[in-house]
């Protein structure tokens, strides 16, 4: 028997290890002082109402011998793929149902799609990233090109003239920068990757906090249906980190050597996969719901209004960072010339405030810091003020 050797090639992630043993030391040091974490990654708000009463109502219908589900397509039930239709339709772009796949998060999608590509491929990833996309080509022992965003490219780095990808990984809004594609900066891409015949996957699990005109779906570019794969989840959309639930595009008129993509996700699926749980799809066919829709935006406006207190922050102590406006995070370059390891420790001692240093998703991420709003009202805003406080000293 012998191991996938590539495996051997992943470097450990200490980053949220490390967070969490320098959190426990300080409390050990000043058990009186207050913490605030404005570094979570995860929903805090319970599930909106609607989709509660729909997943109870399903639970109900399964105890009935009428009402009894078994093993469901695959690739999602009906009721939910023509609501995520209408989801999208409402934005003028038009799904077949047959381009839709249910699943259970973005995360395993964005893994397992990779299925189809050989290995031979060359795939460029952003910098910082998202580091399911570089683990998961490691693991495949794939040729990686890193793509450099910067202050300088507004952490929206473009097109490289001098590389032909195969495979290219765009996330928008972006974690962990919050960056934001424009449509003319993705309409650029699009024609990249219909140029260099390379496909594009394109992660927009935080589309739901896109409030100006950025696109909140690559197939509202012309052109992306030959060339891009989308991911969707319902985690931050509608608070389903637990619940897990959603949904990935593959346009049929995507083709690479004279197959359809669509067909070979299809094979893939129904070999791997046995498809999400008939009350989830039910919970999640009601985010999608007036009643739910609205309930979302509410949740997401609150994360959002945390965001902008931080950002009021950092613009109040003359500090640079993106995202904070379509996105639930903020990416902020360290004061003072900062690590982003130095400027975690000085705001913990400093403020008692937590956050993600920037160094942990990519070498780029050197000197910048992550901050995000999905903490509490009260708490982001004590918070806030005592980061801006912080800031300040060190001027
Ligand atoms: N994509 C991005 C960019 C994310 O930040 C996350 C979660 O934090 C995911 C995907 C995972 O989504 P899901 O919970 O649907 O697996």
């Amino acid at each position: 028997m012998q191991l996938n050797k590539n495996y051997q090639n992943l470097s450990d992630s200490y980053l949220f290890s490390t967070i969490a043993k320098k959190v426990t030391e300080y409390k050990e040091r000043f058990p009186e002082k207050e913490i605030i974490r404005l570094g979570i990654g995860d929903v805090t708000l319970p599930l909106p109402a609607p989709v509660v009463e729909a997943l109870k109502k399903a639970a109900d219908e399964t105890g009935t011998a009428a009402g009894f589900h078994g093993y469901g397509p695959e690739q999602g039930y009906g009721f939910l793929k023509e609501a995520i239709q209408g989801y999208y339709a409402a934005r003028n772009t038009h799904l077949e149902l047959n381009e839709i796949f249910v699943s259970d998060g973005a995360k395993s999608d964005v893994a397992n799609i990779l299925d189809l590509f050989s290995t031979e491929n060359t795939v460029l990833i952003p910098d910082p990233v998202y580091p399911v996309y570089l683990d998961t080509n490691v693991m495949h022992g794939r040729k990686i090109v890193y793509l450099q965003a910067n202050a300088q490219n507004n952490f929206c780095p473009m097109p490289p003239k001098d590389v032909v990808a195969d495979i290219i990984y765009l996330c928008s809004p972006n974690n962990p920068t919050g960056s934001t594609y424009t449509r003319g900066q993705l309409a650029e891409w699009v024609a990249y990757a219909n140029q260099n015949k390379a496909v594009i996957l394109y992660d927009a699990a935080y589309e739901a906090f896109v409030t100006d005109d950025c696109p909140r779906s690559i197939f509202e570019i012309e052109g992306a249906k030959t060339c891009a794969i989308e991911f969707c989840s319902l985690s931050k959309t509608a608070g389903f980190t637990g619940t897990r639930c959603g949904y990935t595009i593959v346009p049929l008129a995507l083709t690479a050597e004279g197959k359809s993509l669509n067909k070979m996700w299809l094979r893939r699926q129904t070999t791997k996969f046995n498809g999400v749980p008939y009350i989830v799809q039910r919970g999640a066919e009601a985010v999608f719901s007036q009643a739910g829709l609205k309930a979302c935006i509410d949740n997401i406006a609150y994360y959002r209004s945390n965001a902008a207190v931080i950002a009021a922050a950092l613009d109040e102590a003359g500090v640079w960072y993106s995202g904070g406006k379509n996105s639930p995070y903020i990416w902020l370059q360290c004061p003072a010339g900062m690590k982003s390891w130095d400027f975690f420790d000085y705001l913990l001692e400093e403020a008692g405030v937590v956050g993600t240093p920037g160094s942990g998703f990519g070498a780029c991420g050197e000197g910048y810091f992550r901050l995000t709003g999905f903490g509490d009202a009260e708490n982001t805003k004590k918070a806030a003020a005592k980061l801006k406080a912080a800031i300040q000293k060190l001027k």
